[in-house]
């Protein structure tokens, strides 16, 4: 199963990435974790990538596409994958296409979890999260047992700065900005899967798997 997993910051992406690999026993392949492999392996596009990102900049299409196509040829992929926090562009999705095109590998479907603008602001300002293990937790739905400490490793548990209401807003703007285009990219492909991230963590789950073609 080769997928592709979008959504805006609190919609639950990240549990319904954990069970999707776990279902299909395919790799979680996110950007972020991409770029720290490919640096710490030292390839020659890891080392590139680094030159970018120590200079302060963004690492450009070319190099991102360049890790990428390292990452879909190791041998964990042959299952299938799970694409996170890429593409993040049309232009990124095209040069995606491309290169799938290139090692013969068919995306099977884009799953896009949709929340409410209302809601991710409620979610994401009542967000707290572990400084040691990184466990989040939330004020309203979920806060840790004793205010403050992590029930998991007793670290300290507090808010992010970009977690606070305006900065929210922000994120969720620039989000929304950027993947409008993605989104009809993959929509006019035939590739596109809404779906309702409003409901409880084992639905959304089920809708997923509902909208997934058969491979
Ligand atoms: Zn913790």
């Amino acid at each position: 199963m080769n997928l592709i997993l979008m959504g805006p910051p609190g919609a639950g992406k990240g549990t319904q990435a954990d069970l999707l690999v776990k279902r299909f026993g395919i790799p979680h392949v996110s950007t972020g974790d991409m770029f720290r492999e490919a640096i710490k392996n030292g390839t020659a596009l890891g080392l590139k990538a680094k030159s970018f990102m120590d200079a302060g900049g963004l690492v450009p299409d070319e190099v991102t596409i360049g890790i990428v196509r390292e990452r879909l040829q190791k041998e964990d992929c042959r299952p299938g994958f799970l694409l996170d926090g890429f593409p993040r562009t049309a232009v990124q999705a095209e040069a995606l296409r491309q290169l799938l095109d290139d090692l013969g590998i068919k995306l099977d479907a884009v799953v896009d979890i949709k929340v409410n603008r209302e809601n991710l602001v409620k979610r994401l300002s009542g967000r707290l999260v572990c400084r040691q293990c990184g466990f989040t937790y939330n004020t309203e739905t979920s806060p840790p047992a004793r205010v403050g400490v992590c029930d998991r490793c007793q670290g300290e548990v507090y808010q992010r700065s970009d977690d606070v209401g305006s900065t929210v807003e922000k994120r969720l703007s620039v989000y929304e900005e950027q993947t409008a285009p993605l989104v009809d990219y993959y929509a006019k492909a035939g590739l596109l899967k809404n779906i309702d991230g409003e409901q409880e963590v084992d639905k959304v789950f089920a809708d997923i798997m509902q909208a997934l073609p058969v491979v």
